[in-house]
């Protein structure tokens, strides 16, 4: 039996509910708190499971469902101006990755932790936290409170909860793209299951071919401002098709692609962002998973993934540790170092996707080059192969270890 017995999870994104699902596997009672006043399950736009996501996903028995509604990528090409330049070379063994939409992922992992018996309140917005010798009482914008033995901070890279574990924490850093979307109907000639990571002109995009026949893409563009949802969002559609078009005017498909853009289809993403490392990932009985402590940036394609992954080691960590100190030191020492790496290999992506003129012209030689000479085990395998032994019990040795 845990030593915790219940436990607040704040934030009902993808951190929340999978953590929230696991530690009722546990045997913990786990209830979720949502700032948004409904449920998310119709928010737009889409994002990569890599094979660890998948793999952390079969713990909480959601991967096969994930599965059935997404898109499996076979393959990636890298192309440059229009040409295809060479294919990104991946891991054998490996089951693809899957392009999920964001909505579907949110009503698969919410309909599993009702299904799970959790507690989901939409409407809840954090404000602040007391703590006591006997449990934690959060406190909510509608007046309301709740309380638990511990307090989850999944609350997005935005966290409130992290400011409550140390007012000095960084926040996330800007990496000078702004995101945007759409699945338009357009034909591409792609084989199926095919993405393509595109350099164009003047920005860089990503495409795909969906399911149903249409493409999906994805534009980064790059911007001297973070601009917060709400403010990229304030800002007409039609604006930002026009800036979308003239940005990518020259490049094939993504003239056609922004061309075929609606008003209506367009997801505005707003401005990408990368968590520098977090120095306080808990303090008493508040700890931190996903975004909250560790947004490897989009470029990563493992920000959820890893959000998963932390959900499901954290929520061991409560089960087999005999308090929630000792259970948030653990969990750090598993997370902490693989996190930071992924981070730091996001930052250098985001960096060489807005080129300078001199790295534009080498770029065509040095990038396939740089795929041919890669050893693809060595840099991805670790990431990618990551499993989680849910039935293998911690003890406080794998944080003398992993330190
Ligand atoms: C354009 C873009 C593309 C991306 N593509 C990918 C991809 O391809 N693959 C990938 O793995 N990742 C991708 N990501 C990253 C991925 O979306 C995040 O890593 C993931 O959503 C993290 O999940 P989370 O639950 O930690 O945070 P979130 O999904 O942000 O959820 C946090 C939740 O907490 C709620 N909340 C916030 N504050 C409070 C509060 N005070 N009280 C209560 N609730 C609160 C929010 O409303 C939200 O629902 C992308 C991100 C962007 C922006």
């Amino acid at each position: 039996m845990p030593n915790v017995n219940t436990a607040l999870v704040i934030g009902g994104g993808i951190a929340g509910p999978v953590a929230a699902i696991a530690l009722r596997k546990a045997g913990i009672a786990a209830s979720v708190y949502e700032a948004y006043p409904r449920p998310s399950e119709g928010i737009g736009g889409a994002l990569a499971l890599e094979p660890n996501g998948l793999a952390a996903l079969g713990v909480i028995g959601a991967a096969e469902e994930v599965r059935r509604v997404a898109t499996p990528i076979t393959r990636s090409v890298l192309a440059f101006g229009g040409k295809r330049l060479s294919e990104i070379p991946s891991l054998e063994g490996l089951p693809p990755r899957q392009i999920i939409e964001r909505g579907d992922l949110h009503r698969i992992l919410n309909e599993r932790a009702r299904a799970a018996g959790v507690r989901f309140e939409c409407g809840k917005r954090l404000l602040g936290v007391h703590e006591s010798s006997h449990g934690i009482t959060a406190r909510f914008e509608d007046g309301t409170t709740a309380t638990a033995e511990i307090l989850i901070g999944a609350d997005g890279v935005r966290s409130t909860v992290r400011m409550l574990i140390d007012p000095a924490a960084p926040s996330a850093s800007f990496t000078g793209l702004l995101g945007f979307g759409a699945t338009v109907d357009a034909r591409v000639d792609l084989e199926p299951g095919t993405m393509t990571f595109a350099f164009g002109r003047r920005a860089y995009y990503l495409y795909w071919p969906t399911s149903d026949g249409r493409t999906a893409w994805g534009a980064n563009l790059p911007a001297s401002k973070p601009l917060t949802l709400r403010e990229a969002r304030a800002m007409p559609a039609e604006s930002w098709l026009d800036t979308l078009r003239r940005t990518y005017a020259d490049d094939d498909p993504g003239a056609e692609l922004a061309r075929r853009t609606t008003p209506e289809n367009l997801q505005v993403v707003g401005a990408l962002h990368i968590m520098p490392p977090v120095p306080r990932w808990h303090r008493g009985r508040m700890v931190l998973v996903g975004d909250a402590v560790h947004a490897p940036s989009n470029s990563t394609g493992q920000g959820a993934s890893l959000a998963i992954e932390s959900a499901v080691e954290l929520a061991r960590c409560v089960r087999d540790l005999p308090d929630a100190e000792s259970a948030f030191e653990t969990y750090e020492a598993l997370r902490r170092s693989r996190v930071e790496r992924i981070a730091k290999r996001g930052a250098k992506i985001n960096h060489s996707k807005a080129p300078g003129p001199v790295a534009r012209m080498f770029m065509p030689l040095a990038l396939p080059l740089m795929f041919k000479l890669m050893d693809v085990e060595k840099t991805m395998g670790a990431e990618q192969r990551y499993l989680i032994d849910w039935d293998a019990r911690l003890s406080a040795a794998i944080r003398a270890s992993a330190a």
